[in-house]
């Protein structure tokens, strides 16, 4: 496995995998790896003849007052992970690399970018989408893997590969989840073993959603409501949002319908944690 920090470097590693007409499979990343990157990763594994994996924090995507200092950062940690794993590249540039200039260009999706989380994160999405855009322009990936634990995040990276036309499949990954339900995140790492347990909640709430779907109930406004009845048990979770909304488009639903999305965000604590689930279509 070859750990890789420069571009330049990078680009002429992939110009000589090329032309041994290799295909690429690529896993971007923040880094503090857990079973959800991992997942990713052995679908890219399973894929393609080299896989990639990046480990970057962005800063182009934390507001002022969020934890782009304290994001966890592993990387001998994460280096061990991917070397089990059969990556053949890491990719961990520093953050002048990524960001050559001053004034730079970036990539704003507009719409999708403000609603849900963009909402209350000004800003996050186009910090993502100009990272990615970056990266897949640096990689030229055959396929991008992404996890549905950021449903939104991998809406909005799919419409900007498709307006600025940019090759490659974008893949989507079902999320991982520990026993009780709560999705893997990076950030889980800040929460108390008594939050990871009230963390648990989001899920029972979406499970519940989908409980209220599968049982004939298609009133949006209800099941959110009863969501948020559900997460008020939880003294240390306070919510962001909760959504039923068209998986696509991410138009909120008055009805739920087959395939739709209920996604939420909450602080549990002091820590933001998203989720999501689509309905599954054969549960109406
Ligand atoms: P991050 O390092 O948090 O930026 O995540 C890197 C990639 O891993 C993103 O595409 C995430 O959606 C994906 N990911 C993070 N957590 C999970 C999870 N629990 N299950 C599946 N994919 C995940």
């Amino acid at each position: 496995m070859k750990m890789i920090k420069k571009i330049a470097a990078l680009k002429k590693e992939i110009k000589a995998l090329r032309q041994k007409h290799k295909t690429i499979g690529f896993v971007p990343t923040m880094g503090a790896l857990h079973a959800g990157h991992v997942k990713l990763i052995r679908c890219a594994r399973k894929q393609n003849s080299i896989v990639i994996v990046s480990i970057f924090v962005n800063p182009a995507q934390f507001g002022p007052a969020e934890d782009f200092k304290k994001y966890p950062r592993t990387l001998l940690n994460d280096a061990a992970v991917c070397r089990k794993e059969g990556v053949d590249i890491i990719f961990s540039p520093s953050v002048a690399q990524m960001y050559p200039s001053v004034r730079g260009t970036y990539v704003t999706v507009e719409g999708l970018s403000n609603v849900l989380c963009g909402a209350g994160r000004p800003g996050h999405f186009r910090g993502v989408a100009t990272v990615v855009t970056k990266l897949m322009n640096i990689v030229e990936p055959d396929t991008m893997y992404l996890g549905q634990k950021d449903a939104q995040q991998a809406a909005v990276v799919k419409r900007m590969a498709r307006d600025l036309f940019i090759s490659g499949k974008i893949r989507v990954i079902p999320t991982v989840r520990q026993k009780n339900g709560l999705a893997l995140s990076s950030r889980n790492a800040y929460l108390s073993e008594k939050e990871k347990n009230d963390a648990a909640s989001l899920y029972q709430s979406l499970m519940l959603a989908q409980k209220l779907v599968k049982s004939g109930l298609n009133d949006a406004g209800l099941i959110i409501r009863r969501m948020k009845g559900l997460l008020a048990k939880f003294k240390s979770v306070k919510i962001d949002y909760v959504s039923v909304l068209d998986a696509q488009t991410f138009i909120p639903l008055k009805k739920a319908k087959r395939g739709c999305l209920v996604a939420l965000a909450a602080r549990v604590g002091k820590t933001r944690l998203i989720d999501n689930i689509v309905i599954p279509k054969s549960s109406l």
